[in-house]
């Protein structure tokens, strides 16, 4: 067994059968007809990805690199392979006079992994810049593209968590953005912000999340670890009525949705902590491996503990934002338990 301790940003100490890295597509080539979702699972920088339990397959890790600015009269189209990182990739366009995805530094990860859970962060959605996305097709060798409309981004969603998941392997995102920039400063701290250039706002979010979010090469965490539920209307009266100050933010399709991190808190869960993994003491959406040798087993017994104390207390069901990988591939916490 091989560890994948430091190829996932919660580090727990767990193993694969065998990790392999890809510097060319054609290598995928091994692959196709094999995508059953347990002989193989593809791996960018492991900071949506816990590895719960040793993994009895093979960590594919890809190393597809380069980056291309086009433009026309209107908008860039700037490409990134999918192994860029995600960070370097907003510098690298901030360099070149390219604004609009600066609300999204430093988010950890790489640019092929951004489609997947259609990343988002202070008002912004990479969904919002998406031109097209290609991948590499598991099912019969051949390299397809999507366009925006047809990847079905919705909230920290896309096609690829979906009917693409495990067949598709992203090879190249490409970004339309347009050369007329419109400032996204809707969001918290960022309304303060008086007429600023996209630098302005690139400093300030490294900044906000320097202070809130616990860096992942200090302390071993993936970043929120549940979705914000979005519930029916009911249950966010009834949140209401106790609590008038509850972040509840009206959707497009008549729900509500409430703040993951905000119900942790309002549980008394905030520093709560079990074999080595604890709730955040400063931001409750996060679970961080605090004691550095803890143990899959324990992660779940708090994942638990998390989605009961709020559903009893709340009526609303936790889903877990990260990726959990057991012995067989995928698996939710409920199939952990089994
Ligand atoms: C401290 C911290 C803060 C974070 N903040 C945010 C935030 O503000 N907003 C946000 O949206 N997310 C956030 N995240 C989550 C994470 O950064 C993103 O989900 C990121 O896109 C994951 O990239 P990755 O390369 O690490 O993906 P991985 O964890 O390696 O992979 C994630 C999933 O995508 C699959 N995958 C990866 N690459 C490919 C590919 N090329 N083709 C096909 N499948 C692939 C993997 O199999 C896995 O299922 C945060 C994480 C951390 C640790």
């Amino acid at each position: 067994m091989n560890s994948v301790q430091n190829l996932h940003t919660f580090k727990l100490k767990s193993n694969a059968k065998k990790i392999s890295i890809i510097e060319d597509v054609t290598e995928l080539n091994r692959f196709v007809g094999k995508a059953n979702g347990y002989d193989f699972v593809v791996l960018g920088e492991g900071s949506n990805t816990i590895f719960l339990e040793d993994f009895s397959g093979e960590v594919v890790r890809l190393n597809l690199k380069g980056k291309a600015i086009k433009e026309t009269e209107t908008d860039y189209f700037v490409t990134g392979a999918a192994s860029e990182n995600w960070h370097n990739f907003v510098v690298w366009l901030l360099e070149n006079e390219v604004y609009g995805l600066e609300n999204l530094a430093l988010i950890p990860g790489t640019v092929g992994a951004s489609p997947i859970q259609n990343i988002g962060a202070y008002g912004v959605e990479v969904k919002d810049f998406i031109f097209k996305v290609e991948y590499f097709d598991l099912t019969d060798g051949s390299t397809k593209t999507l366009v925006n409309e047809e990847c079905f981004f919705g909230y920290r969603d896309s096609v690829f968590k979906h009917n693409l998941k495990s067949t598709a392997v992203i090879t190249n995102v490409t970004f339309k953005i347009p050369k007329t920039w419109v400032p996204v400063c809707t969001y918290g701290e960022l309304a303060q912000l008086k007429s600023p250039s996209a630098k302005d706002i690139f400093d300030k979010v490294v900044s906000i999340r320097g202070s809130k979010l616990p860096d992942p090469s200090v302390l071993g965490n993936a970043g929120s670890f549940f979705k914000n539920p979005i519930v029916e209307r009911n249950i966010a009266d009834e949140i209401v009525k106790h609590y008038a100050d509850a972040p509840i933010y009206p959707t497009l399709d008549n729900k509500f949705k409430l703040a993951a991190g905000w119900l942790i808190d309002k549980c008394g869960l905030k520093g709560f902590e079990h074999g080595g993994i604890a709730v955040h003491d400063k931001q409750a959406l996060v679970l961080v491996n605090k004691s550095g040798v803890a143990q899959g087993k324990a992660l779940k017994e708090v994942i638990l503990k998390v989605q009961n104390t709020v559903f009893e207390k709340f009526s609303v069901v936790l889903e877990t934002e990260v990726r959990l990988i057991g012995s067989q591939g995928e698996i939710s916490v409920e199939n952990a338990e089994q």
